[in-house]
């Protein structure tokens, strides 16, 4: 069981800001390595390169997750979030001119990023640094900018679209009360609540994250997702991926098969194909579609089920996987064959009628 409270008070400001206004302060980022090609302040070679910019503000989080490289208690390095790499990279404005100049290239027809994503650790001042360099970011581009963050507080969001992102996710990651508590600390109720609020709020501008494969059940999962995309927020599905140094390291990574139909009902749910009443669930797995199955062989042929699920650009490359191993999420559109593969383990696993 994990000590803090879900109702901790939001990291405290560094200066003496407005009421409920965190304190503003050149932010601490990270760059996640193949960001830092994509956008050309480095050059590591990538058969994949990221179209989202995905930086880190602060680290070494108050929280204690038991997945994260970041949790307070982790002794994993202090450079990695889940898998990635994540350089520090000095001048904060230098990074927010080249993800801008990136943009706009990809604007103009050229390669770039078409998304800027902020992940933010939850400690003493990342908060008030994320306002700032979202600020930043939208004073010198029009790029599209995201915040995944933990919140308790529905001010902030707010703050954080007056800033200037176009879009707040809000990570539920663990999915079942019991499991939530042991995995995460404090109440999977309430961050429900929070996300399903801000929703509401927001139409078509909440995200969060789950992690697939920490003890979950298939039912479980894919029954959150369909309520959640029905209150129109946007999943980024990751598979859990165990990071040396962390309290889940020795913890294995789901099962492909068991991902790829928890894949397949996302997508099928965002697309507005089916419902979770179309679906046959058997002891918590996922075990058949109430559709022909050749119907839902059509709808997943092309592959678009298994790419990357989250914001709209985002793609991950290797976050949950290593070069040249099992890919989870594609970072790019599948071949005819790694699509046609992906269908046939959902299909076998979950038939059709
Ligand atoms: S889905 Fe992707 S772009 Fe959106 S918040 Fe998550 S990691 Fe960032």
């Amino acid at each position: 069981m994990k000590p803090e409270s879900e109702h901790a008070a939001q990291p405290a400001a560094q200066t003496s800001p407005a009421k409920g206004t965190p304190a503003e302060r050149a932010p601490r980022l990270r760059v996640s390595v193949g960001t830092g090609t994509a956008i050309g302040l480095n050059q590591v070679r990538a058969d994949c390169l990221p179209t989202t910019a995905y930086l880190m503000v602060g680290e070494r989080c108050d929280r204690n997750c038991g997945f994260c490289p970041q949790a307070r208690e982790s002794g994993a390095r202090a450079d990695l979030l889940s898998r990635v790499t994540w350089p520090a990279a000095g001048d904060p404005e230098t990074v927010i001119a080249a993800v801008a100049g990136s943009h706009e290239a990809a604007t103009s027809g050229g390669e770039g990023v078409k998304r800027v994503c902020f992940q933010v650790i939850h400690d003493r001042a990342s908060l008030g640094e994320t306002l700032e360099a979202v600020r930043s970011t939208r004073r010198r581009s029009s790029v599209p900018i995201c915040v995944s963050v933990f919140l308790n507080d529905q001010a902030v969001v707010a703050q954080l679209f007056e800033a200037g992102a176009d879009h707040v996710t809000m990570p539920i990651d663990v999915v079942g009360e019991e499991l939530y508590h042991r995995v995460k600390g404090g109440g999977f109720s309430g961050a429900l609540k929070r996300v399903e609020e801000a929703a509401a709020r927001w139409p078509g501008k909440i995200g969060t994250h789950l992690i697939v494969g920490l003890g979950e059940t298939e039912e479980d999962m894919v029954r959150l997702i369909a309520r959640l995309v029905g209150q129109g927020v946007t999943i980024g599905l990751f598979a859990f991926t165990p990071v040396r140094g962390t309290e889940l390291a020795a913890q294995a990574p789901p099962d492909l098969a068991s991902y790829r139909r928890i894949q397949a009902a996302n997508w099928l749910f965002g697309e507005g194909l089916i419902g979770p009443d179309d679906l046959v669930f058997a002891d918590g797995r996922l075990v058949g579609f109430r559709r022909p199955s050749a119907v839902v062989r059509s709808w997943l042929a092309a592959g678009e089920a298994f790419r990357t699920a989250g914001c709209p650009d985002c793609n991950r490359p290797y976050y949950n996987e290593r070069p040249g191993g099992v890919i989870y999420n594609y970072p790019r559109p599948l071949t005819a064959d790694e699509a046609a593969a992906a269908v046939d383990v959902v299909l076998a696993g979950a038939p059709g009628v």
